[in-house]
């Protein structure tokens, strides 16, 4: 991966963006087709498996000698503690290893509710469930989509919560909560507050609850099939599930706006994710066409080919610029929620488009397992569903400009 210094941005991101690229360039990209042996693949080898877990444990000792483990948290808690900026450009780089991050101890769903532990936890909940999430010693699942309700609209969401005494009693019905089949804990969106139709805003009804694996009534019933594999997004079912009103994450209401605290800002970090992973496809897409003879020439050589490469290239940068764009008003303090709907919408769109020329031009090589594509393919794909369907991200992105103009004033691109 070719990383340079950026002449706009400060010294600490270059930095960063330099150390992550020496570790994605020497210790992961060389070794990429024996990283990933684990015995949960159909057919391998002792021997592999073995060399495999060590290259992944190199690869974690020099991210942690390099100060940059566990990026997304603060020091205090084990974590690099960078900044905002800091993080989207260094999630950038490692993005273009699939799988890196990983290696540098950021695993989705667990970082996700790490970050809401740290922001919402008292001080016994991160004692009980953060500090052995990030030690290791602990998984997680972030459970609120449901098989019967529309994941799009959060406010429909049936699962309760009904309090008695010093407990709080769920029932409810789950589906793609993934880690589901590993996790020790769940991070449940529950109603705590009935809808009485009196125009209260429904989603101050929402509240998050930790609700540990073991607990009579949790019932994992499957790992849903995706893309024609069984996988560890998980179909749940929680039955009179009895926890103590201290497993409550923040105030009683509070739910809805940290799903959004998590999925809001991070959006930034799942499209700065996307774009490295362009990047690497739209690298892998070059060297292809550069090296392939086909029918008395190179793939360079055809103009459709061409007009694959130029096509991604628009695609790869407007989606960084966009992003970085959004980055920077949100780490200058300003709102950005049009902009988070536009990349949330733009880049995924932007990134199936880049991995399917990439796929095209490698032919059947494309679509193996010895390339990261078909992976990535299935990544983008589901990004455009996922964490809010495009659907409701465009509508709002046009509700606010259509806003703006009502106030009188047409949008300013510029700020
Ligand atoms: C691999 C994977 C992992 C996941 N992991 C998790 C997890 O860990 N935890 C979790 O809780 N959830 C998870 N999800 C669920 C995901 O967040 C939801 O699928 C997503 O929020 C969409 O909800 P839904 O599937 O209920 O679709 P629905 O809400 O039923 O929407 C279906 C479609 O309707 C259309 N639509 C929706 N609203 C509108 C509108 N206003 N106008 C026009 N069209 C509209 C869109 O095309 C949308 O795709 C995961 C999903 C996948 C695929």
């Amino acid at each position: 991966m070719n990383v340079q210094p950026i002449a706009t941005v400060s010294e600490r991101v270059n930095e960063i963006r330099a150390l992550t690229a020496r570790i994605v360039n020497e210790d992961i990209l060389p070794h990429e087709n024996m990283m990933w042996i684990t015995e949960a693949r159909g057919s391998y080898r002792d021997a592999d498996v073995k060399e495999s877990a060590a290259l992944r444990e190199h690869v974690r000792s020099r991210v942690r000698q390099t100060g940059l483990w566990a990026p997304h948290l603060p020091q205090e808690y084990g974590g690099a503690g960078l900044g905002f900026l800091e993080l989207a450009y260094m999630v950038e780089v490692l993005a273009y290893a699939v799988g890196a991050a990983s290696l540098f101890g950021m695993v989705a769903p667990n970082s996700g509710n790490e970050s809401l532990l740290v922001r919402y936890g008292t001080e016994e909940q991160k004692e009980k469930w953060l500090v052995p999430l990030i030690e290791g010693r602990f998984e997680s699942g972030f459970s609120m989509t449901e098989p019967d309700r529309p994941g799009s609209d959060p406010r429909s969401l049936q699962t309760t919560a009904r309090r008695e005494g010093d407990q709080w009693v769920i029932n409810g019905h789950k589906w793609f909560t993934s880690n589901g089949k590993r996790a020790d804990f769940f991070i449940v969106m529950c109603r705590t507050e009935e809808d009485h139709g009196d125009g209260t805003d429904s989603n101050a009804r929402m509240t998050q609850i930790i609700v540990p694996r073991d607990t009579p009534g949790v019932t994992v019933v499957r790992g849903i099939e995706v893309w024609g594999v069984e996988s560890d997004h998980c179909e749940i079912i929680y039955d009179d599930v009895r926890v103590p009103v201290a497993n409550q994450l923040g105030e009683t209401g509070s739910g809805h706006q940290a799903a959004q605290d998590r999925l809001g800002a991070g959006r930034v970090f799942h499209c700065m994710n996307s774009v490295g992973q362009m990047w690497r496809a739209f690298d892998l897409m070059v060297e292809r066409a550069a090296t392939r003879h086909v029918h008395g020439g190179p793939l360079e050589s055809k103009q459709l080919v061409q007009a694959f490469i130029a096509d991604s290239y628009m695609d790869v940068q407007s989606a960084r610029l966009m992003t970085i764009h959004c980055a920077e008003r949100i780490d200058g303090g300003h709102t950005a929620r049009t902009e988070i709907s536009a990349i949330k919408v733009f880049v995924p769109a932007a990134y199936h488009r880049v991995v399917d020329r990439a796929i095209q031009v490698w032919g059947a090589a494309g679509v193996s397992g010895d390339l990261p594509l078909a992976h990535m393919y299935q990544t983008a794909r589901v990004l455009r569903l996922a964490d809010g369907p495009d659907e409701v991200h465009r509508i709002l992105i046009a509700k606010r400009v259509l806003g703006q103009h009502r106030k009188g004033s047409g949008w300013d691109f510029a700020n």
